[in-house]
């Protein structure tokens, strides 16, 4: 299996930041001269997420007013978790919510998505004094073997139609 692996460093410039990272996974996938495969691109971090939708400021203003109205209030005595002398537990709860990472087709070389989607990293609990500020992220992609199994025709189940390809 041919695979290609790249991190990504993120220093946010406010504690919630939803940043569009579609190109940085795109020139990885270009890197990588994975035709046909999957790229997998997940959070290294447990108050972050990585998330597929629309480039649209409205929608990202909308994502984080959801997540602080609805999901997970950042109110610090709400929550077990900041007993620990931590205040980041709707952090943790807004990656949970969102989710760690996405899965992309790519198809002739390129990241397969639809029309409108995009990649983004959303950081929940950036800025903070770590000995390690920085948040990262992980691209790893991978080509899909070709199927062992023997087939009928090329038409003659759905993977058929992607043997010239393989
Ligand atoms: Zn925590």
């Amino acid at each position: 299996m041919k695979s290609h692996t790249h991190y990504l460093w993120f220093t946010t410039k406010q504690r919630q930041e939803i940043i569009d990272i579609t190109e940085q996974v795109a020139e990885q996938v270009r890197e990588s001269g994975v035709a046909e495969g999957l790229a997998l691109v997940s959070a290294m971090h447990i108050t972050a997420s990585v998330f597929v939708n629309d480039h649209e400021s409205g929608l990202w203003a909308d994502i984080l007013k959801w997540l602080e109205t609805t999901i997970a209030p950042w109110d610090a005595k709400r929550y077990r978790h900041n007993e620990t002398g931590e205040d980041n537990a709707a952090a943790h709860l807004r990656s949970l919510t969102i989710g760690h990472e996405v899965l992309v087709p790519i198809t002739a070389g390129k990241l397969d998505l639809g029309p409108w989607q995009r990649v983004f990293y959303g950081e929940w609990d950036g800025q903070r004094k770590k000995p390690d500020p920085e948040h990262r992220l992980i691209i790893a992609l991978s080509r899909l073997e070709p199927p062992a199994i023997e087939r009928p025709g090329r038409h003659g189940n759905a993977l058929a139609s992607r043997d010239s390809e393989v």
